[in-house]
């Protein structure tokens, strides 16, 4: 039995399907030869960043084998509450899809299974803990008789690794695909691919013999910034007001805690902030990711329980208040930045505190001592990306094994190649610090350790009360390090922890050597510190370039004149209409891209229209007359 709405007339041609269905010119990257590959029957592993273009690498596989009479391609995805969205774009481009999951009722369930398996269905997505079920494979038993089943996509693939942080024990049970479906094509991708993750990932789903496409992972249009922490909260604010004002972007934050206090605080500056974190309820959480997702502007503050699978295209910056625990998560994070190719930024406030507390949760966790190890091998190299003077892209590039070219040539580049950092010799502080502490050790009076506080009062010389008390006067360090300001000192024992010859220990973060602090102090080991860049003036004038231009220049490109400014605008508004009759975000009726496009060229005709980048055939027919009628009244 052949599937009812096969059309028979339709090609199947990959590109074909990519310029009618998704209105794009041509395939990007790797995309043309992963589709290749799994139109054939091939089991393929995508390695590609986030904003890559993942989606498509399995949707015209999809869209092709269906129309050639192969049924219905079922793809994993680990978030329900996505589902609708993702779905919500195929049926607006035309293409028939629909999810499975447990906010249906029965009976949508019933409708929706009638729709698989007759095979008229194009794409299913569900969870895979739904997918084991017997009642699932049951169906996908009939559909896979009938030669039914086009193709299993398994998107966020990472999620099988115990090592990775998304973990999901449900996805343990997808090896089960290939022993019940052989020769079904299988075709997993991800964005996170450290080693370690890609090998799990081929061990358990079973993907030896599948041809693995590995991208590049530079993401060119992403500006990454470290600063030093001085009071977080302003530079936060000043970051997102004065750089970012009225964009989406993300803040996360290590516990759920910071991350109420930080949302409300931006709120009371009048940033449109929300929290988002695992100990809100689901309806909470729903709405304030619904809402970060239909709304313009909109700052999601959150912990990492936010963000995967989340694919809003135009978040403007990710911003960082708190030390990830590795370049992995650091780079997924940041990554969900401008997955449009537009500008975006990547900032990250970093200080001695961040260091010790990474360092500390590892120490204190119950975990075996080998991933223990890991652990802080990982930590090492995202404290070497931060502390580093030079290119930050190429560092990250490093770590993901590939090879990278400074950033400087890019308009976006990084801090570092932006504004080459000076540097100045620490070896000499480094070793005063060291021996500071040494002597605290061996002072015949009170306690034997002290905290950075302390210990930077007695390298400056400053007669406090505990000084005194201690009698810490009297070291021969006492003064020593007087020509150093606080922040500078600061910045000296940062990096000492950050390289791991001195740690902090106990309820009161007092300080230690290592073993390795020994060759420091022996001026066998030299130490390059950046120097603290200046703390900004409060220039209410500074980076607000555009505030002259009010409230029309908000999100809208800049290289608009402005009539095209003005049909921008209209646009925008009849897409958030149709958004919200359609209930979904508006990013999927049409992106700004496209919205600009049309303001830019002005097309008076539907061929005209058509031509358009992300017009595809089912949008022209749907939207076209309407777009037609709102530019020719702007
Ligand atoms: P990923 O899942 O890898 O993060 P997506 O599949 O969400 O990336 O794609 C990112 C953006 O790029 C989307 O807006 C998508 O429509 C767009 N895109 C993908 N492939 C192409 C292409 N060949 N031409 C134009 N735009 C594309
Ligand atoms: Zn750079």
């Amino acid at each position: 039995m052949l599937p009812a709405t096969t059309a028979e007339h339709a090609t199947a041609d990959p590109l074909a399907i990519l310029q009618e269905v998704f209105g794009y010119d041509a395939f990007r990257g790797a995309q043309g030869e992963v589709i290749e590959h799994v139109c054939a029957g091939g089991d393929a592993l995508v390695l590609m960043p986030t904003g890559g273009g993942k989606s498509l690498c399995y949707q015209v596989p999809a869209i092709a084998r269906h129309r050639a009479g192969r049924g219905v391609a079922v793809v994993v995805s680990p978030l329900i509450a996505l589902m609708h969205d993702q779905v919500g774009a195929l049926e607006e481009a035309g293409v028939h899809a629909a999810f499975l999951n447990s906010s249906l009722d029965f009976q949508a369930v019933q409708r929706i299974e009638h729709e698989m398996t007759s095979g008229r269905l194009v794409l299913l997505y569900a969870a895979p803990e739904r997918l084991t079920t017997p009642r699932m494979l049951a169906q996908l038993d009939s559909l896979h008789e009938r030669g039914l089943l086009s193709l299993f996509a398994i998107d966020e693939a990472h999620c099988v690794s115990q090592w990775g942080h998304d973990f999901r024990e449900d996805y343990l049970g997808l090896h089960v695909l290939h022993e019940r479906y052989a020769g079904v094509p299988r075709i997993a991708l991800t964005a996170t691919a450290d080693d370690h993750t890609r090998a799990d990932i081929v061990q358990r789903l079973q993907l030896e013999d599948a041809r693995v496409f590995v991208a590049s992972f530079d993401r060119p249009n992403i500006r990454y910034r470290v600063v030093e922490k001085e009071d977080p909260r302003k530079q936060l604010l000043r970051f997102v007001a004065e750089k970012h004002e009225g964009e989406a972007g993300i803040v996360y934050c290590q516990t759920r805690k910071k991350v109420d206090e930080t949302a409300a605080w931006l709120v009371g500056e009048g940033i449109t902030a929300l929290p988002y974190h695992a100990g809100h309820d689901a309806s909470v959480r729903q709405k304030h990711q619904n809402r970060f997702l239909r709304e313009d502007g909109v700052v999601m503050i959150a912990t990492i329980a936010f963000g995967m699978g989340i694919d809003k295209p135009d978040v403007r910056f990710v911003a960082h208040l708190d030390l990830p625990k590795n370049i992995e998560g650091y780079y997924q994070e940041t990554g969900r930045a401008g997955r449009d190719g537009e500008p975006a930024e990547a900032w990250m406030a970093y200080g001695l505190a961040d260091v010790v507390n990474q360092r500390r949760m590892i120490d204190e966790s119950p975990a075996a001592d080998e991933f223990k190890r890991l652990q802080r091998g990982k930590l090492d190299a995202l404290l070497a990306l931060a502390e580093s003077h030079d290119c930050r892209r190429v560092r990250l590039l490093d770590y993901f094994g590939e090879e990278g070219r400074p950033c400087a040539p890019y308009q976006n580049a990084c801090d570092n190649c932006l504004n080459p950092p000076a540097t100045w010799d620490a070896t000499e502080a480094a070793r005063k610090a060291l021996s500071c502490i040494y002597r605290f050790g061996h002072h015949s009076q009170g306690p034997r350790s002290f905290g950075a506080g302390h210990l930077i009062d007695v390298l400056r010389g400053k007669a406090t009360e505990k000084v005194a008390q201690h009698g810490h006067e009297r070291l021969s360090t006492f003064g020593v390090g007087a020509d150093l300001s606080e922040q500078q000192w600061r910045g000296v024992l940062r990096q000492l922890v950050a390289l791991g010859h001195v740690v902090s220990e106990g309820e009161y973060n007092t300080l230690a050597l290592t073993e390795s602090a020994r060759a420091v102090l022996k001026g066998g080991v030299q130490l390059l510190l950046r120097v603290p860049s200046e703390t900004p003036k409060r220039s209410k004038r500074t980076g607000r370039v555009t505030s002259t231009g009010g409230k029309a220049a908000k999100g809208a490109p800049a290289d608009l004149d402005a009539a095209a400014q003005a049909r921008f605008e209209a646009l925008r508004a009849w897409r958030s209409e149709v958004a919200r009759e359609h209930n979904l975000p508006s990013y999927i009726v049409f992106s700004n891209a496209a919205l600009a496009e049309m303001a830019r060229r002005a097309p008076g005709t539907l061929g005209e229209l058509g031509e358009i980048s992300g017009v595809g055939e089912k949008k022209l027919e749907a939207y076209g007359p309407e777009i037609l009628r709102v530019l020719g009244a702007g």
